[in-house]
């Protein structure tokens, strides 16, 4: 038996697409993960996961002194390996600290020098598929059902989302398509889900996730086609996956609800702007679409997605409209009025 810790304090979606190398680690024993307090509740009911470490360094656990006790913390448990799925300085460091003997990263991360094996981070490789060779790293590549993510909501989450529908005044049974318009980085956010959902919204019921900071977006949805219902800010991350799992498709930017609709299989539609699904975040589940203009030599222009175009035309989303996207969400053979 081994025992190993995984070390990921990334984004959100970055934590999801762990899990395939979590599910390959826990067939050499127990798993523990270290993650941000954000992501730590989408690990809960994790079947390969032992235990999930909440680590708030901008919070509890800020500054030196809950570096080092979260360091002393991990020594106790005396873990074979540790996987730094995450490559800063600080992760590196606290594996150290850790006394963790065997420490394992990519070859490109700022702390490598604090590795003793390091694996080769493959450009050519979707980033499940490449967190996933830090456990094998001469092994083969892995197949579509190994790479797929996966997600556990638990009676909790089913009971939170069964309220909210039946709040909403949802049918049992109802088709439901999700909208996720948020992200981050403002130049990845497709600016026309309203008249998206005005195109979907006759024949199923659109329901919007993301967080409390998506609430201005959704209000626009809600305008366009008042049957959606607006679920942003009112359900942890778990539960939007939950939710997501019900839905017959989801739309969304190159953001968190793409991986969650990876683990859960939602057929998805993925609007890419200034990036672009080979930098390794496409979707996973097994019926997607990847929409993107594909006639724009500045595209992609960053590998996150500046905040405003440095050109000023913002054309890799303008140039995408609604009834082309809805044309491309039709084509997905699980939509209501699939032309697939
Ligand atoms: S430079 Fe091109 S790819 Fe980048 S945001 Fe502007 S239009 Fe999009």
């Amino acid at each position: 038996m081994t025992s190993s810790l995984v070390i990921q304090t990334s984004f959100l979606g970055d934590t999801v697409l762990t899990t395939p190398l979590l599910t390959q680690l826990a067939h050499r024993g127990p798993v523990d993960v270290v993650t941000t307090p954000a992501s730590a509740g989408l690990l809960a009911n994790h079947p390969a996961v032992r235990r999930v470490i909440a680590y708030d360094k901008r919070g509890a656990d800020r500054g030196i002194h809950g570096f080092l006790s979260l360091a002393k913390r991990l020594r106790r448990e005396k873990y074979d390996v540790v996987f730094l799925a995450q490559g800063s300085w600080r992760s590196a460091a606290l594996a150290l600290l850790a006394r963790i003997p065997s420490r394992v990263g990519f070859s490109t991360s700022a702390g490598r020098f604090l590795y003793n094996r390091r694996v080769q981070y493959r450009d050519d490789l979707h980033h499940a598929a490449r967190l996933l060779m830090l456990a094998r790293p001469n092994g083969r590549e892995a197949t579509p059902e190994e790479l797929r993510p996966s997600l556990h909501p638990g009676e909790r989450e089913r009971a939170f989302v069964d309220a909210l529908l039946g709040a909403s005044g949802a049918v049992r049974g109802e088709a439901l398509i999700a909208f996720a318009p948020g992200s981050v980085w403002a130049t990845k956010r497709w600016p026309y889900y309203p008249a998206l959902a005005v195109e979907l919204g006759r024949s199923a019921r659109i329901v919007i996730v993301g967080g409390t900071e998506d609430a201005e977006l959704a209000k626009a949805i809600t305008e366009a086609m008042p049957t959606a219902i607006d679920a942003t800010g009112q359900l942890s991350l778990l539960a939007s996956a939950e939710l997501i799992g019900r839905c017959a498709a989801i739309v969304t930017n190159d953001s968190a609800p793409l991986h969650l609709a990876s683990a859960m299989g939602t057929a998805t539609a993925a609007i890419f702007g200034p990036t672009v699904p080979a930098f390794g975040f496409g979707p996973l589940a097994p019926s997607a679409v990847v929409i993107g203009h594909q006639a724009l030599a500045c595209r992609p222009c960053d590998r996150h997605g500046p905040q405003v175009c440095p050109l000023g035309h913002f054309r890799c989303m303008l140039d995408l409209d609604a009834e082309g996207v809805a044309q491309q969400v039709r084509s997905l053979p699980s939509t209501p009025d699939s032309d697939a």
